[in-house]
């Protein structure tokens, strides 16, 4: 049992972990770069300390200056929110070796899952669907590796066991173009991830990106929370995220839903977790689970009515699970819109001074932010200022409340992708549900082709 969490994080789920802990009664510490000293979520927290200079490398990185303000600050656990060390398995070990609880799922989980070879064969023994594909490795020699192309079939996707963040993949049309490819991304790889370990899967031309999120306590039981659809990225960061997903048989989401929760049970997984989808033609095909809290859980807590964070607080602690799978009550409909310090045509990130900053309220409204008038947007990290979120009977009626929220939120001084939210919510693509996860980046380049 912990009474005291060090956040290692800043930010808008900086403050989100504070709030969660604030309501459990846990007492907070936070950790801040010199860049984020002013922030006022750090002059909320019950303590504070400075753990480095604003580069991320020499702050919320250095798992030593980490480690270190735990001590100092007598915290019992460490919560890794997103970003930065959630999902880094060799920091889970140094919590758990310094005697203190990392607020994740263990090493060995985050380990298997970010091997994304490992990550496969073991949903696919859990009878989850994965994208058809061998859950091995690429074999050596050029035959057997032409012969399994052959098999999955073309268009396929080459893609590295170590990869993230949208790289590392490379797209395959022809048989011709199979072993250039893979040479290249085996480079790459390499370089990029240390890991030039790789696997091949079929390509699926137009999915949607649904993703369902998970809740394990340590005791053996696993819950899932419905679906989140994410289809709207671009160059793979997500822009606007809606649960659930539209258009989408429930009971077809129930019966994944379940191979999640069960897919947990077997690993022993603990804690939050999100299962990665590609959906096409009434099919769900396991991409990655991201074994960390997400930007998205809050269109999650607002059609189940559960507080994600908190929840995660309390699995951490040891309690058992207190939801149950038929207690789990999807209800309506909810958006989050990620509003960024970005210029909303070129998206270069717009760091300064906030001069004025006003949030949209009301009924269904829900803003998630560190950011007040007076905030200067520091240039280091991403330009996420805000997550605003609107909850309603309908998904029409989350929309309308959207459009509204989006109407009263004022920011001056820097630009935002508001109008590009407004622009978005204006589509009829978008309004009438279920695009895949193309449609934003064609949809900009017929907007304004350059
Ligand atoms: P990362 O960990 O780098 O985010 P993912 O495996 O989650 O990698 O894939 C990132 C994105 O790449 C997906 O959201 C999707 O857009 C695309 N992608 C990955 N695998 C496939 C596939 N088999 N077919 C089509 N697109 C894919």
């Amino acid at each position: 049992m912990f009474d005291k969490v060090l956040i290692a994080n800043r930010g808008e789920i900086a403050l989100r972990i504070q709030r969660a802990c604030h309501g459990l009664g846990i007492k907070t510490v936070a950790v801040h770069s010199e860049a984020d000293r002013h922030a006022q979520y750090v002059q909320n927290a019950d303590e504070s300390l400075c753990i480095g200079p604003a580069a991320p490398g020499l702050s919320y990185l250095n798992q030593t200056a980490l480690l270190f303000a735990a001590k100092v600050s007598g915290a019992q656990a460490i919560h890794p929110g997103y970003g930065f060390l959630s999902e880094n398995a060799g920091f889970a070990e140094r919590i758990e070796a310094a005697g203190l609880t990392f607020i994740g799922p263990s090493a060995a989980c985050i380990r298997t899952m970010g091997d994304k070879v490992a990550a496969k064969r073991a949903m696919r023994e859990a009878g989850v669907p994965c994208v058809p594909g061998p859950d091995s490795s690429m074999p050596s020699d050029d035959a057997s590796i032409l012969a399994i192309a052959a098999e999955i079939g073309y268009p396929v996707i080459v893609k590295a066991a170590g990869g993230g963040g949208g790289r590392g993949m490379r797209v395959v049309q022809a048989e011709a173009e199979l072993l250039a490819a893979i040479g290249l991304t085996r480079e790459e790889a390499r370089l990029a991830f240390g890991n030039p370990e790789l696997y091949i899967e079929k390509f699926l031309g137009h999915p949607r990106h649904v993703e369902i999120q998970v809740l394990c306590d340590a005791h053996g039981h696993a819950i899932w929370l419905g679906c989140r659809d994410c289809s709207l990225q671009r160059r793979h960061q997500k822009v606007l995220e809606e649960a659930p997903a539209p258009g989408i048989d429930p009971a077809l989401i129930a019966t994944v839903g379940e191979r999640c929760a069960e897919a947990c049970r077997r690993i022993g997984y603990r804690g939050v977790g999100t299962f990665e989808f590609l959906y096409e033609d009434g099919e769900f095909f396991f991409i990655e689970m991201n074994t960390r809290l997400q930007v998205e859980h809050p269109v999650t807590e607002m059609t189940t009515g559960i507080d994600i964070v908190q929840q995660q607080l309390r699995m951490a602690r040891g309690e058992v699970l207190s939801v149950r799978q038929e207690d789990v009550q999807l209800n309506g409909h909810s958006l989050e819109c990620r509003i960024n310090a970005e210029d909303p045509l070129t998206f270069m990130p717009t760091p300064g001074l906030i001069q004025r900053w006003e949030v949209p309220g009301g009924f269904g409204v829900r803003v998630d932010s560190h950011v007040t008038t007076g905030y200067r947007v520091p240039p280091y990290y991403d330009s996420m200022v805000a997550k605003v979120i609107t909850h309603g009977a309908t998904r029409e009626e989350a929309m309308a409340r959207m459009r509204l929220a989006l109407s009263e939120m004022v920011v001056e001084g820097i630009s935002t992708n508001i109008s590009l939210h407004r622009d978005i919510l204006d589509d009829p693509a978008f309004c009438e549900g279920g695009v895949d996860i193309h449609h934003l980046e064609r949809w900009l380049q017929q907007r304004s082709p350059t």
